[in-house]
């Protein structure tokens, strides 16, 4: 056997695709079929290095299960514990949703572009988020809240399929006296429910918005943030300050394989987040 064979199979620990070992430090129920898992990096120089931004997401890696696209959830100003907020979709999903606290898991990341917090300072925010894309949008709203005076209003718009479905429910009273304005609705209330009952973008009708000031960063299901832009182009925000989360399938998260193209566009390296102008062409196309 060759040396030089040898030397090619030693990890690289730079190799963008080796997963790097995480505790589980917590894991919290947060709605219907979704809970939200706190790591921390195995090893002790990874986690005081380790920072990310509002808006990137990892590659939580299973051995045995597989390897999948998350979304990190927590605040970016506390990067040593990454708190990524899985909902039960698949055989991925569903092998993680089984791990407990001690259990360890394999992390790649953080990729992907963040939310324009420093383009908007000042700026007034629409977050409109719909299900389980509350989750790359809570790092947004628990930085605006460490500085809260350095926006103009901020309104946050919430839904989900049922009140079971709402994600950090326990969060919003904080959030709202932290000075956010939270306006949540559900498609299909139940016994319990007195809030709203509607679509997302219904939501829009209950803010007044000053087009010359204010942004909209939105993530959901595609056909939610389809009418989000559309409420907004109504409101006259022009599309250069429209920020979209996008999803697709992904596999290698660093640009190799092609599985996430979007358009012209790599998902994992130009997104997930977006600007609205600049994929204007591709947005609700079918094929792509
Ligand atoms: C950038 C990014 C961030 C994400 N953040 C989160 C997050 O914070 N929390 C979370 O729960 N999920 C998130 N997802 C989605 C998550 O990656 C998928 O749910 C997961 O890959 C499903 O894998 P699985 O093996 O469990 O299920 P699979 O069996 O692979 O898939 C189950 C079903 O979900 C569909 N699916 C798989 N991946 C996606 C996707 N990306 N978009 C839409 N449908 C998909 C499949 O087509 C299938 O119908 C994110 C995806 C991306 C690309």
């Amino acid at each position: 056997m060759s040396t030089a064979f040898l030397t090619s199979e030693i990890p690289n620990p730079t190799d963008p695709m080796l997963p790097h070992l995480a505790t589980i430090q917590d894991v919290k129920p947060t709605a219907a079929g979704v809970s939200t898992f706190s790591l921390v990096f195995a090893n002790p120089e990874e986690r005081a290095n380790h920072c990310f931004q509002a808006g990137q997401f990892n590659m939580l890696y299973l051995p045995g299960a597989g390897e999948v696209a998350i979304s990190l959830s927590s605040d970016p100003a506390q990067p040593e514990v990454m708190d990524h907020t899985i909902r039960d979709a698949g055989s991925v999903t569903r092998a993680i949703g089984r791990l407990k606290v001690g259990d360890v898991i394999g992390v790649r990341g953080p990729y992907g572009s963040a939310w324009p917090l420093n383009k908007t300072l000042g700026s007034n925010l629409v977050i409109v988020a719909g299900g389980i894309g509350l989750a790359p949008l809570r790092p947004v709203i628990l930085s605006i809240l460490r500085q809260r005076s350095a926006y103009g209003q901020v309104v946050l718009l919430y839904g989900a399929r049922t009140p079971a479905d709402l994600l950090y429910t326990d969060e919003f009273d904080k959030w709202r006296q932290g000075g956010i304005d939270v306006q949540v609705t559900v498609d299909l209330g139940d016994k319990s429910w007195r809030g709203l009952v509607g679509v997302v973008p219904q939501l829009f009708y209950r803010i007044r918005i000053d087009h010359k000031k204010t942004a909209v960063m939105t993530c959901g299901p595609e056909i939610m943030m389809r009418f989000v832009i559309y409420e907004a182009l109504a409101r006259r925000i022009p599309k250069e300050r429209i920020f979209i989360s996008m999803e697709r399938n992904m596999k290698c998260a660093v640009g190799f394989c092609g599985h996430c193209q979007f358009g012209p566009t790599f998902i994992c390296k130009q997104g997930p987040v977006l600007n609205f102008a600049a994929i204007e062409p591709f947005f609700g196309k079918e094929d792509f």
